[in-house]
Parts: C-alpha cells; structure tokens; sequence
C-alpha cells in the first residue's frame, strides 16, 4: 500500500549569542548548521574559550573573527585566536593597518559594502561614524532565508545608508552605551564626556530609542543592547528609555548583554517546509 503523508522539514537559520559587551570586551558569535564567525573578539584566549565552552564550542570549531574596528575591545584577542587555534581574521585595510597585522600572512582584507560569504551565511560590513576608527557594522544573512540580522557597535552618529540597511532586520544588536544624566553628573572629566557624546563616540541611550525608532517593524523579531558602560549606565535605564521610544511599534523580545559570559541566543530565518513524503507500506 502506498500512502502519502504530509511531513514537516524544519530548516535552521542562524544563531545570534553575545559571549559579552563591554568596554573590557566584545564578542558576539553567529552560527548556522554549516558556519560558526564571532563578529570581533577583545577578550584573552582564555576567556574566549571559557565562554565558548558555555554553549559547547570550542575555538577551533570558528571559521572566522571579523573585526569592526581596532578599539582594543573590539581586536585585542583576535591575533591571539589566529595563532593559537589557526581562526582566520577579517578586517579593512585601515583596521588591519591599525592593528599591525601582516597583511599577507595573517588577515584577509575586506571592503565595505561588499558581501563576504562564510558556507551558508553571508555577511555585509556597513560603514559606522566612529571615532576616526573606519568601523563598520554587519549585516549577516542565512542563504536559505530572507531574514537579516544586524550587528553594529560604537556609533557616534548614524547615516541614512546604515537606516536603509537595518530597517526590515529580524534582529538587531545595537548599543546603548550611556544614560546622558549619568554621563554628565558622572565623574569623568569634561574633554572625555565630550569625545563620549560627540559625533565620533558613543550613542546615549535616549539617541538608540530613537535610532530604533526609524528602524524597527512589526517584522523585528529581537533586539539586544550591547555595550552598556559601567558607570554611565544601567541595565533598567537603557531597557526603559529605548522601550520608550519605540514601545507602540515594537512587539519582540528586548534583551541587554552585559560584560559577563554569554547568557541567551536569538534565533532568526528558521523555515519550516511541508514536504510530501510517500510511504511504502
Ligand atoms: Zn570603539
Ligand atoms: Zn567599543
């Protein structure tokens, strides 16, 4: 006898894990069912592998470090990684420059704007007004999915290039660096709180709720705020504040890694797929 039945073929997407964000590191790990990058890696190699060893990975299993920008938060444990586990690195040519890699021998050089692909992920460096650093943000895509994640860091200001990339992004990974009262009322010096909150710093809280604001859908499945300072900021301030501004048209889950391990994965570009399957009976 010979009948059919409908079966359910589920095809996994990506993963998106912070292993920490921070002033004293950053390191955020995508992974599909063929590839495994970290998106910068300022953390020691021993670091790198314990926090790794909390999802079950082990260094050896990354197909790729790429690097934002050469803030040590963000490079300083990349070479470390390349040497001791033989992870490839990617940077631009300023950022490779910066860092003093060999360009030949140690770092594959990329250009903005244009798509690398890693297997079954592909990813798209964007660039970030930051400081003088050439840094650059992600877009990372699954080849079997239309949805995106974005990953970006460090923005002094945005551009309307970056809106137009992370509007319509299933997930975004954006930091909330400082709340500007606490910034101001804080104890760093004048000239620091300035370079902070100028065009080349950092976002304030206040600024990504309504940076989100132009960016988030109905189609925005998570947000992650990274990169909270210590002493300018709070957890529940960033949460509150950027919830504040896009609260009517935000429907996701909202999460904040901190410095510490990683502590969740967001997952996007699952697909489920009904198939027919014939049984012989
Ligand atoms: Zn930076
Ligand atoms: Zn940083």
């Amino acid at each position: 006898m010979r009948r059919t039945r409908p079966e359910r073929f589920v095809q996994m997407g990506l993963s998106i894990t912070h292993l920490g964000s921070g002033s004293k590191g950053n390191s955020a790990l995508i992974a599909s069912e063929r590839a495994k990058i970290l998106i910068d890696q300022g953390f020691s190699g021993r670091q790198l592998e314990l926090r790794l060893k909390e999802i079950n990975i082990h260094p050896s299993e990354i197909d790729a470090i790429i690097i934002s920008h050469h803030h040590g938060d963000h490079s300083s444990g990349a070479a470390i990684a390349h040497k001791r586990w033989g992870v490839p690195l990617f940077a631009n040519f300023q950022t490779a420059a910066a860092l003093g890699y060999d360009l030949i021998h140690q770092v594959t050089i990329f250009e903005n704007l244009e798509r690398m692909e890693f297997s079954d992920l592909s990813v798209l460096p964007i660039p970030v007004p930051h400081d003088k650093a050439h840094n650059v943000g992600f877009i990372i895509s699954h080849h079997g999915s239309t949805e995106r994640a974005a990953i970006f860091s460090d923005l002094g200001s945005w551009t309307d290039e970056i809106i137009a990339h992370i509007a319509g992004c299933s997930h975004i990974s954006i930091e909330a660096n400082y709340d500007e009262k606490l910034l101001w009322n804080g104890p760093y010096s004048p000239r620091l709180k300035e370079r902070i909150s100028g065009r080349g710093g950092h976002l304030s809280n206040k600024q990504t709720g309504l940076f989100l604001r132009e960016v988030v859908s109905k189609s925005t499945k998570s947000i992650v705020l990274t990169h909270l300072s210590e002493e300018n900021n709070r957890p529940y301030l960033a949460e509150s504040t950027v919830l504040f501004h896009i609260g009517e048209l935000f429907e996701g889950d909202i999460a904040i890694s901190s410095q510490s391990g990683p502590r969740f994965s967001h997952y996007i570009g699952a697909k489920e797929e009904k198939a027919k399957v014939i049984e012989i009976l």
